[in-house]
């Protein structure tokens, strides 16, 4: 039996529990505690119990034997037959995670004469490529792969296996999790191994993003994570061994879905891909300041962002806005004016190659990533960088 157990000859009907639990997953009957269908496990009512009466007991492996999963596996994202950029950055992060475990990296790639596509997966570090091509499999439906990818957890057992958190990826990633029985980190940010145990150490922002949670996933297999787009830097590097492996299409129910025609909706232009962006928070002052910060980004041939208060105050467009509920960035160089550095804003920059920031706050938590830290007025400063890049392209005849 598994969840929460209250051994009834220690319970002495005091009713702590009851009170200590914010969930009401506590009831009295004949004057014993009983547990209901609202419990989520909290544990709040053990450490209240003065009798220790309560306890929660799990199910073990789920019957499957840990040692038999093996390698990082990494869910290929394809649309129309062209790869998604976070399928790159993951086979990067498994290729880095898979020198510690010492194993190999694998690529799932399903879809309809994709198999050329295999030899950009070998360059961003796959050892293997596991390939299926078949017409169904064109379409991202949904419940095809679920039950595509829960076959290929069983056949092949693999000890990690990662996917973008992408709409898709996010959607097929839980479904496959539940059916296998296994948990699933959404949203990761980081991913290393545990030098001592060998788990995968999954860590994302919790409670709003003020702390960072770090998950494991002792002992349910495979371990999943899920990792937003531009989060992880793809880093192209070539392995030696080189295997693509073809699976038959499992024999799989008649989908409930028929796409008829697909409609692809032009992209919003983003600020993800921009290599160098001018970014502006609530230090700016006022809105009519924001102009100065449009100037500086088309001088340096940049994107403009900008913190969440900006989008919410309306000065700015939502598609602008960096940070864990905005985009995730990474570019080569990220100026930022006026921005303090909360934790959910750093969350959207930690890929960005080089920082540099202006603040009147010589203590701002921006300083703690900034390669460059100038403690000043953001908007003199906008003024000064404009008029001497304004000079300069004068001199080019540029801008
Ligand atoms: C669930 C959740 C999700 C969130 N998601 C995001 C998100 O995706 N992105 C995001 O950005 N925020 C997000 N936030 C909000 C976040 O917590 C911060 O409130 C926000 O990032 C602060 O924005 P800011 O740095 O522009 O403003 P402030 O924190 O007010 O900082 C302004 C900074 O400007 C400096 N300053 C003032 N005057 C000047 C001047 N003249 N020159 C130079 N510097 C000056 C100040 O010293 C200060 O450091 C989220 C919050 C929650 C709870």
């Amino acid at each position: 039996m598994s969840g929460l157990i209250i051994d009834s000859d220690a319970c002495r009907g005091c009713g702590i529990c009851i009170k200590s639990c914010s969930y009401e997953a506590l009831e009295m009957k004949d004057k014993k505690a009983q547990v209901n269908e609202n419990c989520v496990l909290c544990g709040m009512c053990i450490e209240s119990c003065p009798f220790d009466a309560i306890k929660i007991e799990k199910e073990k492996t789920n019957g499957i034997e840990l040692e038999d999963y093996k390698d990082i596996w990494v869910f290929i994202e394809q649309n129309d037959g062209e790869i998604e950029p976070v399928s790159y950055e993951l086979l990067s992060k498994a290729r880095e995670l898979s020198k510690e475990r010492n194993c190999s990296v694998n690529a799932l790639l399903l879809g309809e004469d994709i198999s050329k596509e295999a030899d950009k997966l070998f360059a961003y570090g796959a050892n293997k490529v596991y390939i299926s091509e078949y017409e169904i499999l064109k379409d991202n439906l949904e419940e095809i792969y679920v039950e595509f990818l829960d076959k290929v957890v069983l056949d092949y057992k693999p000890e990690i296996f990662l996917f973008g958190a992408t709409n898709f990826g996010r959607s097929i990633a839980p479904r496959i999790a539940a059916r296998v029985k296994t948990g699933l980190t959404a949203d990761c940010t980081i991913l290393e191994i545990d030098e001592e145990s060998g788990l995968l150490n999954q860590t994302r922002p919790a409670f709003g993003g003020n702390l960072m949670a770090q998950i494991v996933c002792p002992e349910h297999r495979p371990q999943m994570a899920t990792v937003r787009p531009g989060v992880m830097e793809a880093v192209k590097k070539e392995t030696n061994t080189k295997e693509v492996i073809n699976i038959d299409m499992p024999s799989i129910k008649e989908p409930s879905i028929k796409i008829l025609e697909n409609i692809i909706e032009k992209k919003a232009e983003s600020i993800s891909d921009a290599e160098i962006i001018v970014s502006v928070g609530r230090g700016i002052g006022s809105q009519k300041n924001l102009a100065l910060v449009e100037r500086l980004a088309e001088l340096l041939g940049g994107k403009v962002g900008v913190s969440r208060p900006l989008v919410d105050v309306g000065w700015a467009d939502q598609k602008n806005q960096i940070g864990q509920t905005g985009s995730i960035v990474a570019p080569k160089l990220l100026v930022t004016f006026g921005i303090s550095g909360a934790i959910q804003h750093l969350a959207g920059i930690s890929g960005a190659e080089t920082i540099i920031s202006i603040n009147t706050d010589k203590d701002a938590a921006i300083f703690t990533v900034a390669n460059y830290k100038v403690v000043g007025d953001c908007v003199e400063i906008l003024k000064s960088m404009i008029s001497k890049l304004e000079k300069k392209c004068e001199k080019e005849q540029v801008v």
